[in-house]
This record gives structure tokens, sequence and C-alpha cells, in this order.
């Protein structure tokens, strides 16, 4: 028994894996291609991550979702999954390359036409959403993409999102890295920072949840 979250050891980790986690072959297989792809494979967000946003999408009751931040498009996919069949998910990176990866798969899934990709820098395509739709049009905004804009990505969510809506942030405990005040590297000291902005927001009902690298689930009051 514990009063506080406890630590997950490799064993620990595999079981809640084994009885907690349904990964569909599809998103394994994407898994499975973005890990060959050197470097940048650390992107990826994990299968149980994918599998609790699946979750809120249906439990927002989601029909229009926006993503910062879709690299090979594994989040996109695990979203696009549970959307009902006039769902979109409007899905932003700066890389074709990346997203390129992923567009098969979405294809394989029958899920290719709930998925809107936007390529260009987050900021601007969030911008044309809010002069094309106006505010309150979203139900639901995941946010992982580069850390130095995060606090400009949630505040263009909190005005596309309807009351009730909810952004999920990703990396806000960056590998523990938030806590070690030696390290100032950019992305360790905005996700400080961007914690620091949400921490006391009235605006929004908050919890970081400690799944992955942490996630921020942040309600639109
Ligand atoms: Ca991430």
């Amino acid at each position: 028994m514990s009063v506080r979250t406890i630590q997950l050891d490799d064993s620990v980790y595999d079981y809640m894996l084994r009885v907690g986690t349904r990964e569909p072959d599809i998103l394994r297989r994407l898994r499975a291609e973005t890990a060959g792809l050197g470097k940048y494979a650390y992107m990826q967000i994990s299968p149980e991550l994918g599998q609790f946003l699946g979750l809120m999408v249906e439990l927002t009751g989601a029909r229009r979702v926006i993503e910062v931040g879709t690299f090979t498009g594994y989040s996109a996919l695990a979203m696009a999954l549970h959307l009902p069949a006039d769902g979109r998910i409007v899905a932003c990176d700066i890389s074709k390359e990346w997203t390129e990866v992923g567009r098969p798969y979405w294809r394989e899934a029958g899920a290719d036409d709930r998925i809107d990709l936007r390529i260009g820098p987050g900021v601007e395509t969030l911008d044309a959403l809010i002069a094309e739709e106006g505010a309150g049009a979203y139900d639901l905004v995941f946010i992982d993409a580069d850390k130095d804009r995060y606090i400009d990505y949630f505040e263009k969510a909190l005005m596309l999102l309807r009351t009730g809506g909810l952004i999920a942030i990703d990396n806000v405990l960056w590998s523990g890295r938030v806590v070690d005040e030696t390290d100032q590297e950019a992305g360790t000291v905005a996700i400080r920072a961007f914690n620091d902005h949400v921490a006391k927001d009235e605006r929004v009902t908050l919890s970081l949840v400690p799944i992955g690298d942490g996630l921020t689930l942040a309600r639109k009051r």
C-alpha cells in the first residue's frame, strides 16, 4: 500500500502493460517501425499513453480534436481509432518526412479520412484555425511538440476549446529533469516555465498524471 504514486520497476511496468494495455496490432507495427528510426525514436509516445488518449477521446465525447506534434502519427491514429465516423483530428507537424511514416498505417486502419494533416509551424496552424472557426470549436487538444512554445500552444488551445473541453500536455516531467536546478537546458527551462504557468491557472481544472513522461490534463472551465 502507498499514499503516493508508486515507482514502476521493469517487472511492474511489464505487468501493467500485460493486464492494462490493449495495443491494436496496427499501432504495435507503427511503433516498431518508429523505433527503428534512430535518434529521434524517443519522440514516440508509449503504448499506455496512446491508449489513455484514446480513452480521453471517448470520455470527452470528442468529435473535433487537435494534435500539436504528430511525429510518425502514432498518437493521431491512437485517438482517431476512438473517434466517431464523423470525427476529425487536425494533426499539426513541421515534418513531412516523419508524418509520411504514419500515413500508410492511417490508410490501412481506414482512419486517414479522420486525420487532417497540416504541415507547418504549430502556432501558425492554430492561429489559422482560430481565424477560420473562432473560439470553442474543439473538444480535445493534445500538445506534444517543441517545448519552448508550450505556453503559446496552451493559450491558443484554450481559445479553440469549448467549455468542458480537455487539453493534454505531454512530457511535463521531462524524465525528472524538471527538479534538477543545475539543468538549464532550453527544453528543461521551458517545461518548468510551462508547469508554473498552468499550476495556478484558474481557467482550468488540473491533474498532472504520471503516465509516460508526465501528462498534464487541463479541463477548460
Ligand atoms: Ca512526447
